[in-house]
């Protein structure tokens, strides 16, 4: 018999999970009683860029409060439907460094496999959120393309799994993946990003750790959270699964106003993260993507805020502060005022 306390995506899968995304706007309106003026803005710009998150992260939401950090990164908002002067779809060109289907191929020693066209959760600052996913839609022969141009390419040492999100893969797929790209001999990295293990934690399990490692291969994972909040218990489990599979593990934060702009929760998130064994790794300023000019920071206070954020952390706990420029052969850093 379950206790009746556990909450029922608890005891679910993460495939039945999966199954049951929130993906109507009255759905989550009606859910964290908020008001109807909620609706009509969530439904216009959910026709651009869907709405989609799961039942893990929603249960992580304060009901009845607007202004809670988790619930700004996942609800539809007319601002997004606002054009502003500077955004656009691809605002990292990467369709420039596209060789073959599915690939993106920017910095020198590694490239990126669009692994999977679909997320568990649509956050709205997503620089993808145009990304034209069906393009990239690979199959078994456009993947051997795609694994056939790292072959051919030597100064590649390292393989990152995007998307999309990677873990939206099944195990079976990514144990494939993971093995042809362990065939290629000048291979020495396999890293994945991705945002599963806090929206999604019950797909850390063993059989995706056995899935992901290779013998011949470090594996890295780089996750994707921006607030304290986004870190519960299931996430932690999660995490330990990783750890103790021997999994190194990264985070990557996105700095975003009215969710994460401020030096004491960028440090309490750090914190909580080396707790849970991740390190910090990059605190990125906003891609400057159409439909997401409202979650920007500007460089003033971008720079301010990393000065505070210096004197409450000791330097390993620090994330880099970075922008990424479409033309630049790496990560640009932002330094402090
Ligand atoms: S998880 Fe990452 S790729 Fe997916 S919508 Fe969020 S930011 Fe975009």
């Amino acid at each position: 018999m379950i206790p009746r306390t556990v909450p029922t995506w608890q005891i679910k899968s993460w495939q039945d999970e999966l199954k049951e995304l929130i993906q109507d706007p009255k759905t989550l309106i009606d859910r964290l009683q908020l008001g109807s003026e909620w609706l009509e803005p969530a439904i216009q710009a959910s026709a651009h860029f869907p709405l989609r998150l799961t039942e893990s992260y929603l249960s992580r939401i304060r009901p009845g409060d607007p202004g809670d950090p988790l619930l700004l990164q996942v609800l539809p908002l007319g601002a997004e439907l606002i054009a502003s002067p500077d955004y656009i779809d691809d605002p990292l060109e990467e369709h420039r460094f596209t060789p073959v289907p599915g690939l993106v191929h920017k910095y020198r020693s590694r490239v990126l496999l669009i692994a999977a066209t679909q997320c568990a959760i649509n956050c709205r600052y997503c620089f993808r959120r145009h990304f034209p996913y069906d393009d990239h839609q690979l199959s078994r022969p456009e993947w051997q393309q795609a694994l056939d141009y790292v072959r051919s390419t030597p100064e590649v040492n390292e393989v990152i799994l995007s998307g999309g999100d990677p873990l939206s893969l099944g195990d079976k797929q990514l144990a494939w993946l993971a093995q042809q790209i362990a065939g290629i001999d000048h291979i020495k990295r396999l890293r994945i990003h991705t945002r599963y293990p806090i929206i999604l934690p019950s797909r850390l399990t063993p059989d995706l750790v056995e899935a992901i490692r290779h013998p011949r291969l470090r594996t890295l994972l780089v996750m994707h959270c921006n607030h304290p909040q986004e870190i519960d218990q299931s996430v932690i489990d999660g995490l330990n699964t990783l750890r103790e599979g021997g999994i190194q593990l990264f985070n990557q934060t996105v700095l975003l106003k009215n969710i994460n702009d401020n030096s004491r929760i960028l440090a309490t998130l750090s914190e909580n993260l080396f707790d849970a064994g991740v390190l910090p790794y990059y605190l990125h300023l906003l891609d400057k993507v159409q439909g997401a000019a409202h979650f920007a920071v500007n460089d003033a206070d971008a720079k301010t805020l990393y000065g505070e954020l210096l004197t409450l952390l000791p330097g390993f706990l620090v994330p880099r502060l970075v922008r990424e420029t479409p033309h630049e052969g790496s990560k640009t850093p932002v330094l402090p005022i």
